[in-house]
């Protein structure tokens, strides 16, 4: 059974840097995936594929198993299923406040006020911070601007969420606070996707390790074989 997979992703950004070069993913549900690998690897552009916000130049993005619709709807739909959380929250955080901010998606789905208001607060307990609620978003620090842009995506209860660097710029409190909020959302169901550079991260957390290499995933497999085969 498999949730997401990549079938020969080729990415290049303008102005020639290829990013991707022929890169396979499979991501089966209820994993803890941990994609691994230096500074200019791919991480992040493999990302922003798994959720439609950019697309291959060749090779195809798979969602259970059917090929990936870049439509307008089928984006749409798309993101619902699969949330990703960019490493800058402030390139995700808009609203004035925290509510404002957690309830745009929920209610951009077209949901009715309170089925909106139901999922901020349910994502606002999911990541401890119901006392935010009506803070505005600028005078937050860094560690709560993250959790509210991560609540801003679990308040669409996508079945995978992906993580850019979630740990990035937390001191030792907060990544172990941040670990164990990630836990919940994965026993709770949540298919987990995370990018870190962080090794020790990678191979503590994970159930599972993809290493990228100049735009291809050289090893995939649980973290002890992975580790055994560098
Ligand atoms: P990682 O997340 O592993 O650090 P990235 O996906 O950010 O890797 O980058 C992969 C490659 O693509 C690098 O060579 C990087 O410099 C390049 N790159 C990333 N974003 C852009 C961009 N917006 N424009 C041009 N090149 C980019
Ligand atoms: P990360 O590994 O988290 O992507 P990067 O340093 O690779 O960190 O990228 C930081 C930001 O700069 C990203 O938004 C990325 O798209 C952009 N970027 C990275 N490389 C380039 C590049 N060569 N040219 C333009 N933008 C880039």
């Amino acid at each position: 059974q498999v949730i997401l997979e990549a079938r020969g992703l080729e990415y290049s950004y303008e102005g020639g840097t290829q990013a991707l070069s022929g890169l396979d993913l499979t991501v089966a549900p209820g994993r803890r995936l941990a994609i691994l690998g230096a500074n200019g690897a791919g991480k992040s552009t493999l990302l922003l594929h798994l959720n439609g916000t950019l697309r291959p130049d060749r090779g195809t993005v798979y969602l259970d198993g059917h090929p990936a619709d870049y439509s307008r709807r089928g984006l749409i739909r798309w993101r619902q299923q699969v949330g990703l959380v960019l490493q800058d929250p402030d390139d995700q955080l808009f609203a004035a406040s925290v509510y404002q901010d957690v309830s745009f998606g929920p209610l951009n789905l077209g949901l009715s006020e309170a089925a909106a208001r139901q999922r901020v607060e349910e994502a606002l307990a999911a990541l401890e911070i119901e006392h935010l609620r009506d803070r505005p978003t600028h005078l937050l620090s860094f560690g709560q601007k993250k959790r509210v842009a991560i609540a801003g995506v679990v308040a669409m209860r996508p079945r995978v969420l992906v993580l850019d660097e979630p740990t990035a710029g937390l001191d030792p409190a907060g990544v172990q606070r941040l670990l164990a909020t990630l836990d919940r959302l994965h026993r709770a169901g949540t298919t987990l996707i995370l990018a870190t550079h962080d090794m020790d991260l990678a191979y503590g957390w994970a159930d599972e390790v993809a290493v990228l290499h100049r735009g291809a995933v050289l090893r995939q497999g649980p973290p002890e074989v992975v580790l055994q085969d560098a």
